[in-house]
């Protein structure tokens, strides 16, 4: 298999080496506007494949060398600064997408390709992206919140001590500010959250659950702060919705694609049956009243966000 990632800064180095790891992909060819760094990070992963798969790894300076990818890898454009909200990245990131599509699908077989983005704002950037490539919602797949998700399981998990794999917990909506936890599903192996917390006598009061979705809301604020740039959380989401595509597992992963027609449309995180063909359906889970107001929330501030550029 062939995949394709534009943009090779910190996060699309940290997602080629993710990719590379996985064995899915024979070749894999790298574009960077800044074509110095592209050529780099190839010769660098180059050295590393020899220590893992067998793969051709090449950087290219024009677009006709992604012709016969499956898959291509937006990763491209500006990341926060500390004390940026992705948001803030709006204007800028529009204008890479809107650049970086049209060459892309020019050079693809739109009948098969899958457009996988992280570029931030990440659902608007997907709205964007789908609206230009015009390819079928399912095959524009944004990471979404699988890395707030796996924030949020990674906390839970220390806190009921027991694995992040056996948490089913999700955070649904906007990849960003407005993001919100659904608590009311929250599962721990097959019971429910609450069932498991009176089981094993462990107390989830409402702060300490306030506490937890204030360290969801914050972690990418805080690894920027300590790191400069978030990269290994979402290198790993990525090769992880790879393997979910590539295998047809048809895992149930949140991730963002648009949902709705017309001025009603807009991209956003919920759990979403992903295969071959892409994110091919959703499954609504259970919510009070107060989630289902947080995700309508979340849902108008991307569209809005939309609408401004
Ligand atoms: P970076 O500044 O390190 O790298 C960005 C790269 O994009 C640079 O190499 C730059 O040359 C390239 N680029 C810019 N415009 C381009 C264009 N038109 N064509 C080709 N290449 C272009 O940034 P980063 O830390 O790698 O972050 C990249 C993006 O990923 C940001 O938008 C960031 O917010 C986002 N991100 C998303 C998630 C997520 O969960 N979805 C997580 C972390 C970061």
């Amino acid at each position: 298999m062939k995949i394709s990632i534009i943009g090779l800064g910190s996060v699309g180095s940290a997602v080629a080496t993710a990719v590379a790891n996985t064995g899915l992909a024979r070749e894999m060819v790298l574009f960077d506007r800044d074509g110095v760094r592209a050529r780099a990070a190839a010769e660098d992963l180059g050295h590393a494949a020899v220590f893992s798969y067998d793969i051709k790894i090449t950087a290219v300076n024009n677009y006709r060398a992604i012709r016969g990818s499956e898959i291509v890898i937006i990763a491209a454009g500006a990341n926060q600064r500390p004390g940026e909200t992705r948001t803030d990245l709006l204007r800028a990131n529009t204008a890479v997408i809107n650049d970086i599509i049209p060459r892309v699908m020019a050079n693809v077989d739109p009948k098969n390709i899958k457009l996988v983005i992280v570029t931030n704002p990440l659902d608007v950037m997907v709205m964007v992206a789908q609206k230009l490539s015009k390819l079928p919602a399912s095959r524009v797949i944004g990471t979404g919140t699988m890395l707030d998700s796996a924030r949020l399981r990674t906390i839970l998990a220390r806190q009921l001590s027991v694995s992040p794999q056996s948490i089913n917990a999700y955070v649904l909506g906007e990849h960003g500010d407005s993001s919100m936890i659904n608590w009311h599903s929250a599962c721990v192996g097959s019971v429910g959250l609450n069932s498991f917390c009176r089981q094993t006598k462990i107390s989830l009061p409402a702060t300490t659950r306030k506490t937890i979705e204030h360290r969801v809301h914050n972690a990418a604020y805080e690894i920027i702060q300590g790191r400069g740039a978030t990269w290994d959380g979402i290198a790993g989401a990525v090769a992880d919705l790879l393997r979910c595509i590539v295998n047809d597992e048809r895992r149930i992963l949140t991730v963002s694609i648009v949902d709705g027609v017309g001025d009603k449309a807009v991209a956003m995180s919920l759990p979403r049956i992903v295969g071959i063909d892409g994110a091919v359906a959703t499954v609504h889970p259970k919510m009070d009243g107060a989630e289902i107001t947080a995700l309508r929330r979340s849902a108008r501030i991307i569209r809005k966000n939309y609408d401004s550029i």
